[in-house]
């Protein structure tokens, strides 16, 4: 399974919070993030990471032709709603892939924790729609 996490500047510390709370649940899966995000996360937490290019330079656009692909199955992406993003196309094309795919997405992070919970206690693959 493949689970990617992106977090905008405002919210990379709740990210890392996040990554060192699941960091044994996270260290199951193969991780895919934005390249800030991803380097932040490593460094903090040990976890391996594959790294796209940084959200603003194109990653979140690699994430997305991932999804496209079918190849991710579950995206945290932390945003910050009160700051304006020089990439928001990006980031909405994102988000619109993740409902073209159904892939459950987490936008904040108490959604974030429900869904890392469910994976922990292994209910998440049951609770999602093939
Ligand atoms: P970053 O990108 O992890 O490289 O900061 C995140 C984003 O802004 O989409």
């Amino acid at each position: 399974m493949k689970i990617a996490l992106i977090a905008h500047d405002k919210k990379k510390n709740e990210i890392i919070e996040l990554a060192k709370k699941y960091k044994n649940v996270l260290a199951k899966y193969e991780l895919y993030a934005t390249g800030t995000t991803g380097t932040l996360i490593m460094g903090e937490t040990g976890l391996s990471i594959k790294r796209m290019k940084s959200g603003p330079l194109g990653g979140d656009q690699q994430i997305g032709a991932m999804l496209a692909n079918g190849e991710l199955e579950l995206i945290i992406f932390l945003r910050d709603p009160l700051t304006a993003q020089p990439h928001e196309p990006d980031v909405s094309a994102l988000l619109r892939l993740c409902d073209v795919q159904k892939i459950p997405l987490a936008t904040n992070v108490s959604s974030a924790t429900i869904m890392l919970d469910a994976l922990k206690d292994r209910r998440f693959f049951d609770l999602v729609e093939d």
